[in-house]
Formats: C-alpha cells, sequence, structure tokens
C-alpha cells in the first residue's frame, strides 16, 4: 500500500532531534533511474523502539501523507523496514518548524502571520475534501519551507507535516500534554477524530502564530489543562476583534459551532490587515 524505500538506499547525516515518539534525523535518499544516480536530501524519522507496536499507526500516517498531494502538504516518500527499524522517508525542510521560527524571528508583521493562517486553511479545506482528518495540527507541525523576502515580493511559504501516531494509541498523559490543541471531545473519546476535531486544532495554531509560536498555557500542569476544558474556558482573545472571533468559533466547545472551511477562508480573507494595524497604533498611544 505504500513506497518502501530500501535502506541501504539511505544515507544518515545529523540528528535533528526527538519527535513525541521519534528520532529525527537528516539524510539522504538514492534513487537509480534510467541507470543513472540521484540523491535526494531527506528528513528521516525513525520511530522509537519503546514505541514499535504503534508501527502500523506510524504507517498510515505515512500512507496517507504519501498518497495525496497538495502544495501545502509535506510530501512523503516512503518507508523502510530494517529489522526492528520503523522509518518514515520524508522531505526535507530547510526552515524547520514554525513554532521555533516565529520564536525566533519577533518580528513578523500581521501579514505574514494572516497569509500563512490563509495557506493552513487552504490544506485543511483540501483535506476534507478528501475525507482526511490530520488529527494532530499545531505550529510544531508546520514547516518553512521559503522564508518571506519582501523586497523580491516573495511570502512565506508552508507545509503541513505527518499527524505521527493516532490519537486513539495515545496514552492519557500524552494526550493532555496535548491540551489545548486537541480537541475537547477527543480526551473523552480519542477513537472518534472528526473533522471537526481538527478545526479545533486549527484555531489553537492560528492563535499560537498569532502570539509568536508561543504555546497557549504554557507552564500549565496537566490538571491545569484538564480543568480548563472542563471548565470549558477559552483562550485569551486577540485585541483583533474578527481574528478573536474565528478562532472564537473554531474553538466551540460545541461541534456544531465550529465553521466549516469554506466559511475559515472567507473570514480569513474578509481580515484587512490595516485594521490590525490601527488597532496597534492606537494602544500605543493610549498606553
Ligand atoms: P509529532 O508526531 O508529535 O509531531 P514528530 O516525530 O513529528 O512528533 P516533531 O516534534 O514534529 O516530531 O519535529 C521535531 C523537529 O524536527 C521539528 O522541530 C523540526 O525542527 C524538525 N523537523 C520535523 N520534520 C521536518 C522536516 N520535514 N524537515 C526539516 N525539519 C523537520
Ligand atoms: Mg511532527
Amino acid at each position: 500500500q505504500f513506497h518502501t524505500i530500501k535502506y541501504e538506499d539511505l544515507k544518515w547525516d545529523e540528528s535533528l532531534g526527538q519527535g513525541s515518539f521519534t528520532r529525527i534525523f537528516k539524510g539522504e535518499k538514492t534513487d537509480y533511474r534510467d541507470g543513472e544516480k540521484h540523491t535526494t536530501e531527506v528528513l528521516l524519522k525513525e520511530l522509537d523502539p519503546d514505541h514499535k507496536n504503534c508501527w502500523e499507526s506510524f504507517f498510515e500516517a505515512a500512507s496517507f501523507m504519501s498518497q495525496i498531494s497538495h502544495k501545502h502538504l509535506l510530501h512523503v516518500y516512503g518507508v523502510s523496514v530494517h529489522g526492528d527499524k520503523n522509518i518514515m522517508v520524508q522531505e526535507f525542510v530547510k526552515h524547520g518548524a514554525l513554532d521555533l521560527y516565529l520564536k525566533r524571528e519577533k518580528s513578523l508583521s500581521v501579514s505574514w502571520k494572516l497569509n500563512v493562517a490563509k495557506q493552513l486553511a487552504c490544506v485543511l479545506n483540501f483535506l476534507e475534501e478528501q475525507s482526511i482528518i490530520h488529527g494532530n495540527i499545531c505550529a510544531k507541525n508546520l514547516l518553512l519551507v521559503r522564508e518571506e523576502d519582501p523586497s523580491q515580493g516573495i511570502s512565506p511559504f508552508i507545509k503541513l507535516s505527518d499527524p505521527g501516531i493516532n490519537v486513539a494509541m495515545l496514552g492519557k498523559d500524552v494526550i493532555m500534554h496535548r491540551i489545548p490543541w486537541i480537541a475537547p471531545e477527543s480526551l473523552a473519546a480519542p477513537d472518534n477524530l472528526t473533522h471537526e476535531c481538527d478545526k479545533w486544532s486549527f484555531g489553537a495554531t492560528v492563535w499560537e502564530i498569532f502570539n509568536n509560536g508561543n504555546p497557549p498555557l504554557q507552564g500549565w500542569s496537566l490538571e491545569e489543562k484538564e480543568k480548563f476544558y472542563e471548565n470549558k474556558q477559552q483562550l485569551p482573545p486577540s485585541q483583533w476583534t474578527e481574528l478573536a472571533d474565528l478562532i472564537g468559533q473554531c474553538m466551540s466547545y460545541d461541534l456544531a459551532f465550529r465553521p466549516s472551511c469554506r466559511s475559515i477562508i472567507r473570514q480569513l480573507n474578509s481580515l484587512v490587515t490595516s485594521d490590525y494595524e490601527i488597532l496597534h497604533a492606537t494602544e500605543s498611544v493610549t498606553q
């Protein structure tokens, strides 16, 4: 069902750290096409041996990612199995994860953030059309392919990465760590992911982007996070009313109130950056 890559055709370079259940490396993959040797830069995600019982779920993510194609969806080349090693081979993205980038580059403009939010909405809409639920949308899982260069009229460009192991396979603690990205209904029913769950995560991710990559509820204990959902609390609203509105709709505890992708895109398109700038100009005057 999925493309397998020979372990011998992979070259392992430096470690890029760890994911939730993975070790991450930069590497290269070699192909032979028409008798010619080609090498491609890749990212290698090796499933932790402690979680090797989750390999099916891990490969399921690799499988859907490699079978569909969209400009804002990360390309997965295939999987490689060697002994008890399970490896996902994917496109290497130069500027890495968006949460880290946002934290590093403190002065990204509102239009930069809005642009990225629109790109995420675009791939969310595509996945819904394909009846695919992602299940792990957050700024960490957005990768920055291209930086903005206003002097050349170049906009930032992001891709959504794979969701990893399905939520249904995760322990309660791991799930609680994902508050507030994971939809509240998933705490009680982690095996019942819906498109509405992705809408909630989308809202939390947009919040995160506009908060310069600082994670919502940073420093909260798991009990406090769980209480946050039990009490049906909301993240502090953005000063930008229209944006706060959209995030609020997405992060609505009642699934029926979460907007359609069409509505999300329409609302994002109607946000005018200059409104935000005027708002902040008046704020600094009154301070
Ligand atoms: P999870 O399933 O929780 O998302 P993961 O295994 O995908 O876990 P991440 O924490 O998402 O791991 O990613 C770890 C780091 O690896 C990121 O911060 C990023 O810097 C880097 N990274 C991940 N994917 C890529 C990629 N395709 N290209 C370049 N860097 C990447
Ligand atoms: Mg990831």
